[in-house]
């Protein structure tokens, strides 16, 4: 999916899961960057019109180049994310934001088949219901970062794709703001998502998602759409694992039918599964490992993800819009004393997992599914419940285990 640098930046914000990298590196001035650009952009056939009016005394911005460049060495819990993304406020705030435009909301849910809280639920987390849009000029804070290099041909497509957006009448020079790392309006679409997903719900002939709050809304449920949401069907349910539950064979991206996992006795937290959801795929999910709360994630709960490719994410999106919906209570039971990694720790813990023959792709100080899936064949093979979850207490097992 195109959404891959807004899910970096989202998980920065969330989880404080950050970039690798530095400040700019690169010798080349910023206007030879741009002239070079600039030039490309007119050989593909750009007109110099809207090239000029993108760039014409655009200058690096320094708070781009900061923002980037941060690392926060702790990674906020999964169980403090979620408290955050679906608090009292959020819930509130939503169901105010959802009153004010019901008609458009039904109205887009109708049209695109997609739930009108889950909309609701990501149109607060993304911009607040709107109140927060970002407004930093988009062509300046992708050309800082395409100048800056890292991730050059990454911002330089997104650049590409801004052109396209202009040219087609979609959206004006004006229009383009959103936040330091390109990501626009009511849905903090980058563009190049905005082109493939964006729509124009009012029909009036511009897909403006960040002042038309039915363009907005239906732009998030096309994408949601596109990515084989059900609708009417779960997200996410909290569920109970028995006590002979099978932890190595299971892995987080294995589905089965629920059926089977009810008949290997997973049951829901509460009440009884639904007939109708027998027949449909689901994960296992152990977001804070084997001690802390267990979810049966639908395919709705990776739709979600292909907004963001975030499982903290998932959960505040699906939670808020049940808490929108309904009284729903957030998961409890979390392991509070068991917390995540500090990055150092965690880049600690891939090196000596590697050292002891269970390799994790590398050291970056990121726990993702390498490091959780190396983790687990630790676990199995030193007698410890094989859950993948990098917190303190199979840290320091780890170390004991490396003497
Ligand atoms: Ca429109």
């Amino acid at each position: 999916m195109t959404h891959a640098f807004h899910r970096f930046v989202l998980a920065t914000s969330a989880l404080a899961v950050c970039f690798m990298g530095s400040a700019h590196s690169s010798d080349e001035s910023f206007q030879t960057w741009m002239t070079g650009f600039r030039a490309e952009l007119i050989a593909d056939g750009v007109s110099t019109n809207i090239v000029a009016s993108m760039f014409d005394g655009i200058e690096p911005d320094d708070v781009v180049l900061e923002r980037d460049a941060y690392q926060p060495e702790f990674v906020r819990p999964m169980w403090v994310y979620l408290q955050g993304a679906a608090s009292d406020a959020r819930r509130d705030n939503g169901r105010a934001a959802a009153t004010r435009i019901s008609q458009t909301l039904s109205g887009v849910e109708a049209r695109h088949q997609v739930d009108a809280y889950i909309l609701t639920a990501i149109w607060g987390l993304e911009s607040a219901y709107g109140a927060i849009l970002g407004d930093r000029d988009i062509v300046r804070s992708l050309s800082t970062l395409a100048w800056d290099g890292r991730r050059r041909d990454w911002a330089q497509g997104e650049l590409r794709a801004v052109a396209t957006m202009i040219e087609r009448g979609y959206a004006t020079r004006e229009d383009l703001k959103g936040s330091w790392a390109g990501a626009m309006g009511q849905t903090q679409f980058i563009p190049s998502t905005y082109l493939e997903r964006a729509v124009d719900f009012d029909g009036d002939g511009r897909r403006d998602i960040w002042a038309n709050e039915g363009d907005a809304l239906a732009s998030a449920a096309n994408l949601l759409a596109r990515a084989g949401w059900e609708f009417n069907a779960p997200t996410v349910i909290e569920a109970r694992l028995p006590d002979d539950f099978d932890y190595v064979s299971w892995g987080e991206r294995q589905k089965k039918p629920l059926s089977e996992w009810a008949f290997a006795g997973v049951r829901p937290a509460s009440g009884e599964w639904s007939a109708d959801d027998m027949y449909r795929d689901v994960r296992i999910i152990m977001p804070a490992g084997a001690n802390g709360p267990a979810f049966a994630a639908f395919s709705n709960f990776d739709a979600i993800m292909r907004y963001n490719n975030s499982t903290a994410y998932a959960l505040g999106v699906s939670y808020l819009a049940k808490r929108l919906g309904g009284n729903t209570a957030l998961p409890g039971g979390w392991p509070e004393g068991d917390v995540p990694l500090t990055r150092a720790e965690a880049r600690t813990l891939q090196s000596t997992l590697t050292r002891l023959g269970y390799s994790t792709g590398g050291v970056d100080g990121i726990i993702g599914r390498n490091t959780r899936a190396a983790l687990k064949r630790f676990q199995a093979d030193h007698g410890l419940i094989p859950d993948g979850y990098a917190g303190r207490n199979v840290y320091e097992r780890l170390l004991e285990a490396a003497g």
